[in-house]
């Protein structure tokens, strides 16, 4: 059997290297329309942290997500490559000047070493202005898409896999006897014709601002985060907005609400301003497609719709290979 992996993003990238790792023997392609820093996961933060809204299929369970991606990427993060694979710890706060839910996370308090909430000393000291009520201290990592990407392909081209870079508009253009893994993001919605799949439009800025080594969260969407090379500056959320222009409100409200968060990033330098669609699902689909195999003889295991939590929710890589070694087994196929 050989295997095609639809998408080249984070989704594509982790379940192609996972789907190696298990399969050793397997041939397998990755086909996409773009790669690398032409996708939509170059652009992200690519801070380690779910939402409450991250939600999976009946019977899923999104906290084995979660910890799945956690360790895939802290197994990296303890080996040589954490550098060039562009990931590394960082700790910080996400304040809030409304409930306390708002910066408590039961996914996170789970699995991180450190999450703990923060004293009134510690809001008053970073945000002397502001009027927070709570807030939350903890370490977690960033994974900064633009080097994680071209690191995982090129492993994966070593390893023996193969890409192609082309466009797909129906999955009949891929050879019949493949399967199909689809982690084509927001381009699910036209592909399998789902309109669950919805945009949710982010801007953020992307400035040098070296003295910035903590990551920071504030009310209205307002986040600070730091990798090894720049910071982002967000953010807005606009579902279902497919505008991927920058908006010069957006880039003023943004640049206000981080400096009254942290001050001194007045004098961060802007070297781009970006806009990313989130590839928003009420539940990520993560499925072998019934439908397409009985009506078309096609073979397809979905992993799309992570909305804004696709570097963090990557484990759902993990799910993917189970699903294709219980398909193997059911149709005794080896490699
Ligand atoms: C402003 C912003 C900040 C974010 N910050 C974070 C963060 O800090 N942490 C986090 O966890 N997430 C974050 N996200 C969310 C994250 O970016 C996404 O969830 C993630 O990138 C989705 O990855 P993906 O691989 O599914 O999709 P994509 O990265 O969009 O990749 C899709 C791939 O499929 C290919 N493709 C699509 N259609 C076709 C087709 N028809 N034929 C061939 N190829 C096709 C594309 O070319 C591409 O290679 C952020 C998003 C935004 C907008």
């Amino acid at each position: 059997m050989q295997i095609t992996v639809l998408g080249a993003g984070i989704s594509g990238v982790t379940t192609a290297l996972r789907l190696q790792s298990a399969l050793p023997k397997a041939s397998i392609n990755i086909t996409a329309e773009h790669f690398n820093s032409d996708t939509l996961s170059a652009g992200a933060a690519g801070i380690f942290r779910p939402g409450s809204g991250l939600r999976g299929g009946a019977g899923q369970n999104v906290g084995d997500w979660i910890k799945s991606s956690y360790n895939y990427y802290s197994s990296i993060l303890a080996s040589r490559d954490a550098s060039v694979a562009g990931i590394m710890r960082v700790d910080g706060y996400l304040f809030s000047s409304g409930e306390e839910s708002v910066v408590r996370n039961p996914l996170l308090e789970n699995l991180l070493p450190i999450y703990r909430m923060a004293t009134e000393d510690e809001i008053t000291e970073i945000c002397p202005d502001s009027n927070f009520k709570h807030g939350a201290y903890f370490q977690t990592m960033v994974i900064e898409s633009e080097k994680f990407l071209p690191w995982g392909i090129q492993k994966f081209l070593q390893a023996g896999g193969t890409m192609t870079q082309k466009k797909i508009n129906s999955f009949q253009e891929v050879n019949n006897n493949n399967l199909i893994i689809n982690c084509t993001g927001l381009g699910a919605r036209k592909l399998c014709q789902d309109n669950r799949v919805v945009p949710i439009r982010g801007q953020v800025f992307k400035v040098r601002a070296p003295w910035i080594k903590m990551f920071y969260y504030g009310d209205y969407d307002t986040y600070i985060i730091p990798t090894s090379t720049q910071v982002t500056l967000g953010g807005t959320r606009n579902f279902d907005s497919w505008n991927t222009n920058s908006d010069e409100f957006d880039e003023a409200s943004i640049l206000a609400r981080c400096s009254k968060l942290i001050p001194n990033l007045k004098n961060a330098e802007i070297i781009r301003s970006w806009v990313g669609l989130r590839p928003y699902r009420d539940q990520v689909r993560v499925e072998f497609d019934d439908k397409l195999w009985s009506e078309k003889g096609i073979q397809v295991i979905h992993n799309y719709g992570h909305g804004g939590y696709g570097i963090t929710a990557s484990g759902t890589s993990e799910e993917v290979v189970k699903l294709v070694l219980e398909k193997m087994r059911m149709n005794k196929s080896k490699l």
